[in-house]
């Protein structure tokens, strides 16, 4: 299958996937010979990347860019006509922990607190039988104890690695530590999925899913995130002035 179309967004690249085809893209990664990071485009990062060299590199050169966030569906809609879907990283993660328990990809648990990082193992181990799970790491290393974590990602043999430390923690990680990886080709960051898997932070309800207002009950859940929902506002005006200027 060819590689999926990419576009930009305010300059920031997005692949025009869905989530059957990032899952196919995922077997292409794995078959091949290199690292590869998965990340996730939502406004918010798309905003932060215009004033922050590193995570932009980071974006620039991501093997695959899903479309996360409503806002960027919209944006890539409206910008190019592409009629793409949201691949929410965090229904990514357990697709691709499925995938992994039917083909025996091993995987490896990077980020979050010690005990949500072992109850995520747990749930994941219980909901996806036989799944080779071959380590874990909580995500609170400092840089001295980093050449340890990668050798024991390394010597885990671990094929895909899920990094969760936030945004955009993790995305500098991977731009730092990628090329250290030996045996990882897919590497995938994924915030806060651990403790929505670990069953600590609930995704929003249905509806609001259903309507594509989860970002609107993740700030009245989390008043702390509003400040950075700030980005929103910008990103749709952004993307108006974007388009207009695409007329004229
Ligand atoms: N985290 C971590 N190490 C750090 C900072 C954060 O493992 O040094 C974890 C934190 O425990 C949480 C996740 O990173 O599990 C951040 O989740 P958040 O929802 O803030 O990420 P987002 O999805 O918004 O990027």
């Amino acid at each position: 299958m060819s590689a999926p179309r990419r576009v930009s967004v305010l300059g920031i690249p997005v692949d025009c996937v869905d989530m059957a085809r990032t899952l196919t893209a995922v077997d292409g990664m794995v078959a091949g010979g290199l690292p590869r990071t998965i990340l996730a485009v939502n406004p918010e990062k798309v905003m932060k990347a215009q004033h922050d060299p590193v995570l932009r590199r980071a974006l620039d050169g991501a093997g695959l860019l899903i479309p996360d966030g409503i806002g960027v569906v919209y944006a890539v809609r409206m910008l190019w006509g592409e009629r793409i879907s949201r691949v929410p990283g965090a229904e990514l993660m357990p697709a691709i922990c499925g995938l992994a328990a039917k083909r025996g990809y091993k995987v490896f648990l990077f980020g979050a607190s010690r005990e949500v990082n072992e109850q995520a193992v747990a749930k994941l181990q219980r909901r996806y039988p036989g799944i080779p799970i071959v380590g874990h790491h909580d995500g609170y290393v400092d840089e001295a104890q980093m050449p340890h974590l990668i050798d024991e990602i390394n010597g885990s043999g671990a094929q895909i690695l899920f990094v969760a430390l936030g945004s955009p923690k993790q995305e500098l990680w991977m731009e730092k530590h990628l090329p250290r990886l030996q045996h990882v080709r897919v590497c995938q960051g994924v915030g806060g999925t651990f403790d929505v898997i670990a069953g600590r932070v609930r995704r929003a309800p249905a509806a609001f899913r259903r309507t594509n207002l989860e970002w609107f009950y993740r700030l009245i859940t989390e008043p702390k995130r509003a400040l950075r929902q700030v980005a929103l506002p910008q990103f749709t005006l952004a993307v108006f002035r974007a388009k207009l200027s695409s007329r004229s």
